[in-house]
């Protein structure tokens, strides 16, 4: 074996050898400090970069759920928010006033779960009504609430708040519903939900209109709209899918029905 081949396998020994060692540290290091109750070390003694968190620390940030219409984004909403409750986080939800469907004052799924929200006719709304306190920021049917919300977002992760939107994706016409995009763009946890088409029974990701109206923004909920998959999906209102014989949720003023 000629000098350089030594040279070239005595590095590669050395290299294999600090791989080893680097990677004993990771698996021990965090055992250790974990029995002794001690915040595990932010850098890298040999080659300075930082461990790896699996959840945020110290830090805000922005988590997105979107899908379409009845595919679940407020329960699942209202299910992280009663979590951050539980775990006694001072919690903020905000929805905007033009979405009055099942109550003014009210965050409702609609399969009825409900929570307490502040209702607003802007973004900036969101700013004025911050309390300092806060540490969870959840902000429902975001699509009401356009561009505007994208920069209150981002500054209340970037003060340290956990930062929770949910809304629709798509339009009914099938385009990308803004401020979502933006929204998906800057989020660090994306949830994307899906309904069922009413058409075939497939996943679906599209909001079908079913009242001829032509605006964009339409609040409505069965009587506007239906889960459609991209191939049963229509870029258009068109007649509803007769309903099923299926009477799953109860409506609270007693009368039972399809929601
Ligand atoms: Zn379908």
């Amino acid at each position: 074996m000629c000098s350089s081949d030594r040279d070239v396998r005595d590095d590669y020994t050395k290299t294999c050898k600090r791989r080893k060692e680097d990677s004993l540290f990771y698996w021990f290091i965090p055992i250790l400090d974990c029995a002794h109750g001690r915040e595990r070390p932010s850098l890298h003694p040999r080659i300075g970069v930082h461990a790896v968190r699996n959840s945020p620390k110290h830090i805000g940030w922005i988590e997105v759920i979107c899908g379409p219409m009845f595919s679940g984004k407020t329960e699942e909403l209202i299910r992280r928010v009663k979590r951050a409750i539980y775990g006694k986080q001072r919690v903020q939800v905000f929805k905007p006033k033009l979405d009055a469907r099942y109550h003014p004052l009210r965050l409702v799924s609609h399969s009825h779960q409900q929570f307490t929200s502040i209702p607003i006719e802007r973004s900036e709304d969101i700013l004025t009504a911050l309390d300092a306190q806060t540490q969870v920021l959840a902000v429902d049917e975001v699509q009401f609430l356009g561009l505007a919300l994208v920069p209150i977002c981002e500054t209340a992760a970037n003060r340290g708040l956990q930062v929770i939107c949910a809304g629709l994706d798509q339009d009914y016409l099938g385009n990308p519903f803004e401020p979502m995009p933006q929204l998906l763009a800057i989020a660090e946890q994306i949830t994307k939900l899906l309904a069922i088409c009413v058409v075939c029974g497939n996943p679906a990701n599209r909001s079908q209109r079913v009242i001829s109206r032509g605006e964009r923004l339409v609040v409505g909920a069965t009587e506007a709209y239906e889960a459609r998959c991209r191939r049963c999906f229509v870029p258009s209102p068109v007649e509803a899918t007769p309903p099923q014989t299926l009477d799953l949720f109860e409506d609270p003023g007693g009368k039972r029905g399809l929601f």
